[in-house]
C-alpha cells in the first residue's frame, strides 16, 4: 500500500513537472497579449473547432460588412473544387481618390488548409481595420483586397493540399487547381502593388529535433522573399529594404523574434539551411516576377496547434498592419518604381536567367531549448537564395513561338497574365530551336521551319517579360518544359521552343 501511494505520488509529481516545463517555454518566450482579441480561436474552447470554420470565417466577415458598409465589401474569386466560394474582402473609404487610382495591396491567407492561424490573423486584421478610426485616411489613398480562406476544402479537411491533392503553393505555373487558376485571375484582376501571403510554419522540423530533441524554432515569424534573377532588380531591393527590414523591425518591438525563412536539407549526414527561395510555382516569387511587390509570411504554427494562438493571431496582424502602413507611407516611389520595371519589362533588354546558384554563408539560427528553458544558437551552412549568381542566362529574343500548341499551354499563359496571339498563315523560315541534347544540356541551333497557322507567338516586349522567361527558357525548374506542359518527342532532342527575330516576327501573321 505504501509503496502504491509513493508510486501514485511520484507519477503526479512528475506530471505536473512536466506540465510545468512545458507552460514555462509559453509564459518566458511566447507569452499571450493580454488584451481582448474577438474571434472564434479566443472563446476558450480547445475542442477541433478552436480555430475559426469555413462557415463562421464566412459569417464573421459578412457581419462586419453590414456593420461597416462605407468600408467593407465581400465579394468572392470564385469556387473550390467542392463548391465553396473563396471568399474576398474589400476595404477602402470612398475619398477624392478615384479607387483606380489608390494604391492596390492584396493578403491571401491559407492556401494551406491546415494552416488556419492564416486565416485567423486576417480576419483580426480586417477587424482592427474596420474598429480603429487612426487607420481612415489609409483606407482613402489604399484599396485593399483580402482572401482570407482561398483553400476552404483544405481547411475543412485539415488538409494541406486541395481536394484534388494539390500543394497550391507549388501549383501557380502548373495550375492543376481550379483554387490556382482563381487566386491568379484574382491577382491579375485587381493588379495589385504589394501582394502579401500568410502560412504558418512548423517550429518543430524534424531534422532539428534529429539535432536535439528539445529543440523548437525560438522564432514567432519568418519572413520569405525572392532571389529569382528574373525578378527586375529595383523590385527585389524595394521588397527587402522598404517592406520586409523595416516590418521585421516593427515586429521585433512588439516582443516577436524574427529571422528569413529557411528549409532544411542534408550535405553528406549535415543539416544546411537553405534560406528564401527562388521558385515561382510558390507566391513569393511567383507575383514579383509579374512586377509586384511581394512577400510570404510564415507565422510559428502547424504542430504548435491552439499554444499561444492569441499572440501568434496577434503577430499576422500586426506584420500586416505594418506592410500596409509602408504601402501607404510610400505610395509615389512604390508607384514610380514599378511603372519603371514594367518600362523594362516592356524593353525586354534584361537577359532571361534559365537557372542560377546561391551564395554560400554561415547562419546562426536560434532555438529555445524545451527542456532547459534556455536558447541555444546553432550556426549553420546554409543556401543563401537571397542572393544568386545567374548559371544559364540568354538574352531575350523579339519573340518565342510554340507549336505544337495545347490548351494547357495556352491556360499556363493566359492565367500567367501572359498576351500572346496565333499564327494565321504559315510561314518558311530559319528560326532558332532549343535542342537538349543530352538531360539538362540545352543548346540553340539554327533551323529552316514551317511554323503552321495555329502557333503561338509570344512578343517578349510585354510587361509580364520577367514570367514569359521564367515560363519558357527550358531548364528553368518552373519552366513549362519542366512541368511537362511543353513535351517534346519521346525519341527526339528538339524542343518546340523557337526563338525569332524582329524582320521575321513582322512576317508572321497573327490573329
Ligand atoms: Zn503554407
Amino acid at each position: 500500500m505504501k509503496k502504491l501511494l509513493l508510486f501514485i505520488i511520484i507519477v503526479c509529481y512528475g506530471a505536473t513537472a512536466l506540465r510545468a516545463q512545458a507552460v514555462d517555454i509559453y509564459q518566458k518566450y511566447f507569452p499571450e497579449p493580454a488584451h481582448d482579441m474577438p474571434l472564434p480561436i479566443v472563446s476558450g474552447k480547445s475542442d477541433e473547432n478552436y480555430y475559426t470554420s469555413y462557415r463562421n470565417v464566412m459569417e464573421f466577415i459578412r457581419q462586419l460588412a453590414e456593420k461597416h458598409p462605407d468600408l467593407m465589401s465581400v465579394g468572392s474569386i470564385g469556387r473550390t473544387q467542392r463548391n465553396r466560394v473563396q471568399p474576398m474582402v474589400q476595404i477602402t473609404r470612398k475619398s477624392s481618390i478615384d479607387d483606380r487610382e489608390k494604391l492596390r495591396v492584396a493578403f491571401i491567407g491559407c492556401i494551406h488548409g491546415n494552416e488556419p492561424l492564416a486565416t485567423e490573423g486576417m480576419l483580426y486584421f480586417i477587424y482592427l481595420l474596420m474598429q480603429d478610426q487612426k487607420y481612415l485616411p489609409i483606407l482613402d489613398k489604399v484599396i485593399i483586397q483580402v482572401m482570407p480562406m482561398v483553400n476552404a476544402d483544405g481547411r475543412h479537411a485539415e488538409s494541406r493540399a486541395s481536394n484534388n491533392g494539390v500543394d497550391l503553393n507549388r501549383d501557380l505555373t502548373i495550375l492543376d487547381a481550379e483554387e490556382s487558376i482563381n487566386i491568379k485571375t484574382a491577382i491579375n484582376k485587381f493588379d495589385p502593388h504589394v501582394v502579401v501571403d500568410f502560412h504558418e510554419y512548423s517550429p518543430a522540423r524534424q531534422d532539428y529535433k534529429e539535432l536535439n530533441d528539445c529543440f523548437t524554432s525560438s522564432y514567432d515569424e519568418l519572413f520569405l522573399y525572392t532571389g529569382n534573377l528574373n525578378v527586375d532588380p529595383a523590385i527585389r531591393d524595394m521588397i527587402r529594404n522598404m517592406f520586409v527590414e523595416p516590418t521585421k523591425k516593427a515586429v521585433t518591438e512588439q516582443g516577436r523574434r524574427v529571422t528569413d525563412y529557411s528549409t532544411t536539407f542534408r550535405v553528406d549526414d549535415e543539416v544546411w539551411l537553405n534560406i528564401g527561395g527562388i521558385a515561382s510555382r510558390s507566391s513569393a516569387t511567383n507575383y514579383a516576377l509579374q512586377n509586384r511587390v511581394s512577400m510570404l509570411m510564415e507565422i510559428r504554427g502547424l504542430s504548435e496547434k491552439e499554444k499561444a494562438g492569441k499572440r501568434r493571431i496577434e503577430t499576422a496582424a500586426i506584420t500586416a498592419l505594418s506592410y500596409l502602413q509602408i504601402a501607404y507611407q510610400n505610395i509615389g516611389e512604390i508607384k514610380a518604381t514599378l511603372t519603371q520595371a514594367d518600362a523594362r519589362a516592356i524593353a525586354a533588354s534584361s537577359p532571361s536567367v534559365a537557372t542560377s546558384k546561391p551564395e554560400k554563408i554561415k547562419k546562426d539560427y536560434v532555438f529555445v531549448n524545451e527542456c532547459t528553458v534556455s536558447d541555444t544558437t546553432i550556426t549553420f551552412n546554409a543556401n543563401y537564395n537571397i542572393t544568386q549568381t545567374a548559371v544559364i542566362a540568354r538574352p531575350k529574343p523579339e519573340a518565342f513561338v510554340i507549336f505544337p500548341v495545347s490548351e494547357k499551354i495556352k491556360t499556363v499563359l493566359s492565367v500567367s497574365g501572359v498576351e500572346f496571339k496565333e499564327v494565321t498563315q504559315s510561314l518558311q523560315t530559319k528560326v532558332q530551336q532549343y535542342v537538349e541534347e543530352k538531360k539538362g544540356s540545352v543548346n540553340l541551333n539554327d533551323r529552316d521551319v514551317t511554323i503552321p497557322a495555329g502557333a503561338l507567338v509570344i512578343d517578349t516586349h510585354q510587361r509580364m517579360s520577367n514570367v514569359i522567361a521564367d515560363l519558357i527558357e527550358p531548364e528553368g525548374a518552373n519552366s513549362m518544359y519542366t512541368n511537362n506542359i511543353i513535351k517534346k518527342k519521346f525519341d527526339e532532342k528538339e524542343i518546340p521552343i523557337y526563338r525569332i527575330s524582329k524582320e521575321q516576327l513582322l512576317q508572321l501573321h497573327t490573329n
